[in-house]
């Protein structure tokens, strides 16, 4: 079966390489991520941009605009890129160049998508600061991805994470599509009633568990923790609204890819884990 990694990272943060080296042990190179992808039949990870620029580590309130996948210079036909916005820059007096530069972007046909770190910086998904990025989405026809639940940050505020709040969003800008990322895990029950509510909100199935193999086996064979997440998925009852991704290098690929199989029913498999990310992320047809 192909698959497309709809959520995955390749940016030079520091605390994503610590886990890989000693967590998840993951090559977290452009090696490392062709011979996973190559193992698993994975064509394509879809790279959510974020960069530090400081010592203090992500989230960074400095960081321009746009944020991207900066882990290595070297180009790689299995990544695609979401852009990330830093929405304290736009804020700040040069709004104008940032919001620029974020547009400029957008003409680039490999820029599939635009990531908020909804929780990881201190604004609600409905504030104004970022209607001018909602407005870029629906011009240039791309999705926009929101960072949903529990962070992998302590300096970050899980008010303006809660699923709950990309409603708002979801109602007013209705030719946006909106994708909740991890499901709002641990808030799954608000994430599948915004899902099952809108046509314009569907969920990413990554971040769902952090770790290497045993901890990934560990999982699986947790019957709260497996109910836990597939009460939302029946609740929803939809399975157009759900794209298989792993948040790589948080996880490795092939035990993650065994997990969502065990939560999805197997004849939903090729629609989870490929059909659906070609049909919400459109500009993916340049890549395969
Ligand atoms: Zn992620």
């Amino acid at each position: 079966m192909k698959i497309i990694d709809a959520h995955i990272h390749f940016s030079d943060i520091q605390s994503f390489k610590n886990t890989a080296d000693s967590i998840s042990y993951v090559d977290y190179s452009t090696e490392g991520l062709k011979t996973e992808c190559k193992e698993n039949n994975v064509k394509l990870g879809i790279g959510m941009g974020v960069t530090e620029n400081t010592k203090g580590g992500f989230p960074d309130f400095s960081s321009p605009n746009p944020m991207t996948n900066n882990l290595e210079k070297k180009k790689t036909k299995k990544l695609a890129h979401c852009v990330g916005i830093n929405p304290v820059k736009l804020k700040g007096y040069d709004r104008i160049k940032e919001l620029n530069n974020i547009e400029n972007s957008l003409k680039d046909n490999e820029i599939v998508g635009i990531k908020i770190y909804a929780g990881y910086y201190p604004y609600y998904v409905y504030d104004t600061v970022y209607d001018p990025i909602y407005k870029l989405a629906e011009k240039y026809k791309i999705p926009v991805v929101i960072h949903g639940g529990d962070t992998y940050s302590e300096r970050a505020r899980l008010k303006f994470s809660h699923p709950l709040s990309v409603d708002e969003v979801a109602v007013r800008y209705k030719k946006v599509d909106f994708i909740i990322c991890h499901f709002g895990d641990p808030a799954i029950t608000n994430a599948a009633g915004v899902v099952a509510k809108n046509s314009n909100v569907y969920s990413d199935l990554s971040g769902l568990i952090v770790g290497d193999e045993n901890k990934v086996n560990k999982r699986i064979n947790q019957r709260l923790f497996i109910e836990h997440i597939k009460r939302g998925i029946v609740y929803v009852d939809d399975y157009s609204k759900f794209l298989y991704g792993s948040d790589w290098p948080l996880v490795k690929m092939k035990p993650y890819i065994n997990f969502i199989k065990e939560i999805i029913p197997k004849k939903y498999h090729e629609d989870v884990f490929y059909n659906n990310a070609l049909r919400v992320f459109k500009r993916l047809k340049y890549y395969i």
